[in-house]
Formats: structure tokens, sequence, C-alpha cells
């Protein structure tokens, strides 16, 4: 369970990000934020792995405040909060198995990151994460070879590869075109119902959270102006 509690952001130089923003996110459900550009979305999200630190109110990770964790606890958290972003942040000239397991290489001797070797039991979690996206067989290549949608999906294997509780999507189709966002969009679903992953996904089209949210949440000038079962909205909203 995620929630917040009265929560606010003001960034320096005074804008005001979130305005007091409470809400309850439930273990398991797929939730889409929707708004325009510059509504909060992205401070919403960044504020539950504190890659955002808020400037008032609480979030509570399974009844953590997260904004009390410090160290070996924050990296806890944030080890169990998959992130997928917008640009998808992969190291490029890296090859795509070494993308999935950056999160691991922590544990790995360097000297075996560095030649690009890992444990096989690492290789065979990477391969597994990356056949849940349909992309095995691209384990190998250099990660700027791919498409922007297989990218993202090397992305998604990441996270996956985190083993994570909850995943945290920043407008992760923006940079992809229809037909791949909606390939993109599946995966996230699928892996959020196959695995009971709370996944939440900042999106500025509605017609994408209509046709793959459970719940939508929408964001305008740093506040939830909306907030219901995707079901009950019409695409006039
Ligand atoms: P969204 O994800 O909905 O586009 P953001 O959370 O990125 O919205 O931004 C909300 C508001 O906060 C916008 O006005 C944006 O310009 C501002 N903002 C975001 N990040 C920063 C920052 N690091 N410093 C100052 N203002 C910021
Ligand atoms: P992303 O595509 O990863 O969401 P953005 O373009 O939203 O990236 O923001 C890039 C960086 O700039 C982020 O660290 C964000 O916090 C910061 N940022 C966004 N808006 C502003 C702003 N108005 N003033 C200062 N920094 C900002």
């Amino acid at each position: 369970m995620i929630e917040f509690r009265h929560v606010s952001k003001v960034y320096p130089g005074g804008v005001r990000a979130l305005r007091d923003v409470s809400l309850k996110i439930n273990p398991g459900e797929f939730v889409v934020i929707v708004g325009l550009s510059g509504a909060g979305k992205s401070t919403l999200l960044r504020c539950i792995n504190r890659l955002i630190e808020p400037t008032e109110g609480e979030i509570l990770v399974d009844g953590v405040d997260v904004r009390k964790l410090k160290g070996a606890e924050l990296r806890r958290l944030r080890s169990q909060i998959g992130m997928v972003f917008q640009t998808f942040n992969l190291v490029k000239r890296s090859s795509v198995i070494k993308n999935v397991l950056a999160g691991r290489l922590a544990h790995t001797p360097v000297w075996r990151g560095l030649l690009g070797w890992f444990p096989r039991e690492d290789v065979r979690l990477a391969l597994e994460c990356l056949d849940r996206v349909g992309i095995a067989d691209k384990a190998w290549v250099r990660a700027d070879q791919l498409s922007g949608g297989q990218q993202q999906r090397v992305a998604i294997a990441r996270a996956l590869a985190q083993r994570p509780k909850i995943i945290l999507a920043d407008e992760p189709v923006a940079s992809l075109d229809p037909p791949t966002s909606h390939v993109v969009m599946s995966d996230l679903r699928r892996i959020n119902r196959e695995d009971g992953i709370t996944t939440i996904v900042n999106l500025h089209f509605i017609d994408l959270a209509l046709a793959y949210a459970d719940r939508i949440i929408g964001m305008r000038n740093g506040q939830v102006v909306f907030d219901g079962p995707a079901a009950g909205v019409t695409e006039k909203t």
C-alpha cells in the first residue's frame, strides 16, 4: 500500500508542484496518472522512492514513512521499486543483458561486471525477465542497436530483475509511436496482472489510460482533480 497524506512540494524558486495531495494506492493496483505537462505527475511519482523530497506531508509505503528512511533502509526501499523513464535511461554502449543486470552489479565482483561476465543465476534471471517482454533474443546485442520500443522493454526487464513490489513508469511511452506505445503498455499491464506488482504509470494521453488502467487519477496544477475507476470515465473528460 502506498499512501500520500497532505503532501506538498515547492521547488526552490517557488514552483508549487504538489498541493496537499492525499491518496491511497492498494497492492496490485494498476493506476494511470493523467494530466498535462507540468501538472505534477513526475514529482508525485518521484516522491515515492525519494528521488524528490516532498516539502510537507507523509508518504507511507507499507506503513513506513519514506521520509524517515536513511542509508540502508532507503536503499532497500529503492531496490523494491522499479523505475521506467520516458527516455529509457539505458547505458547505450553496453549490452542489453548488462543493462538488465545493472542493479545487481553491486553484488557482482567488479572485474566480472567489467568483462560482462555474470553469475549463471544472474544470466538466467536476465533472460527470464527479457523473455517476459519478448526480447530474450536481444540479450547480447548493444542497447543502442535496438528500436525505441525494444529499449523501453529492456528498461522494463531491468525493473523486473529487481523483483520489485512496485513499478513506477514516468511517461514510458512519450517517446514512442502509437503501435509501440500499445506494446509497452500491454507489457506493463500483463506483468502487473501476472506478478501483482503495484504499478503507477504517468501518461499525458487519456486514451491509453482508458485502455489499460484500473483506476485513473487526473492531476492539474499540482492537485488531484479526478480519481476513479477507468470504467467510469468517458472520452470527453
Ligand atoms: P509533469 O510530470 O506533470 O509534467 P512535473 O512534476 O515534472 O509535472 O512538474 C510540475 C511543476 O514543477 C512544473 O511547473 C515544473 O516546471 C516544475 N518542476 C519540476 N521539476 C523542477 C525542478 N527540479 N525545479 C524547479 N521546478 C521544477
Ligand atoms: P524526464 O523526461 O526524465 O521526466 P524532464 O524533462 O521532466 O525529464 O526533467 C529533466 C530534469 O529537469 C528533472 O531533474 C526535473 O526535475 C528538472 N526540471 C523539470 N522542470 C524544471 C524546471 N521548471 N526548473 C528546473 N528544473 C526542472
